[in-house]
């Protein structure tokens, strides 16, 4: 970076970061939605289920995070209008539900989103750090733990749950869907 010289270039580069908040931001409230559907269907899955409530959390207050983040900004900022469209490329990828291994399309869908997430948030951690607002990559560098917690957890899940789910599909009158 520093064979450039950026006098004059701030303003471009804060510009690309608010951008790529904004994008977080959405990226967030897609996460909400998707995990709370996922969390209200489950029945037989009582570990994912808890895990995927405690993330809904999490995701709450990620998305409040962010939002502070682009207020340090622009003090009438709100993320509302962020919230339509971006991400309907993924809610598509998302309409494996509903079928027969729902519960499984489910976390292979969730551990995909979640390295989604990881990698926004690592752009926006070097991001932040090039314009030097500390604060920012202070924030994301603590998402970023709480996304590689839950994707390590489904690393960890995703074998036992199929072999669950395989089991209950062979039993008769079990369901294993959800
Ligand atoms: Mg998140
Ligand atoms: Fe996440």
């Amino acid at each position: 970076m520093a064979q450039y010289d950026n006098a004059g270039k701030q303003d471009v580069q804060v510009e690309r970061l608010l951008e790529w908040l904004r994008d977080a931001h959405a990226m967030e409230a897609q996460a909400e939605s998707m995990l709370t559907k996922q969390a209200g269907r489950i029945e037989h899955y009582p570990d994912l289920k808890a895990r995927i409530e405690q993330h809904i959390t999490e995701t709450q207050n990620q998305a409040r995070l962010i939002e502070g983040c682009l207020q340090r900004y622009d003090a009438s900022y709100s993320g509302i209008k962020d919230l339509g469209g971006k991400m309907v490329a993924f809610g598509q990828a998302m309409g494996g539900m509903l079928v027969n291994d729902e519960v499984v399309k489910g976390v292979q869908a969730g551990y995909v989103f979640e390295h989604l997430e990881i990698a926004s948030y690592k752009i926006l951690i070097a991001a932040a750090e090039a314009v030097g607002d500390m604060q920012t990559r202070d924030i994301c560098e603590r998402i970023l733990q709480e996304e590689i917690a839950m994707a390590t957890w489904l690393d960890d899940y995703m074998g036992r749950l199929t072999q669950e789910y395989l089991a209950r599909s062979a039993a008769p009158d079990v369901e294993a869907k959800r």
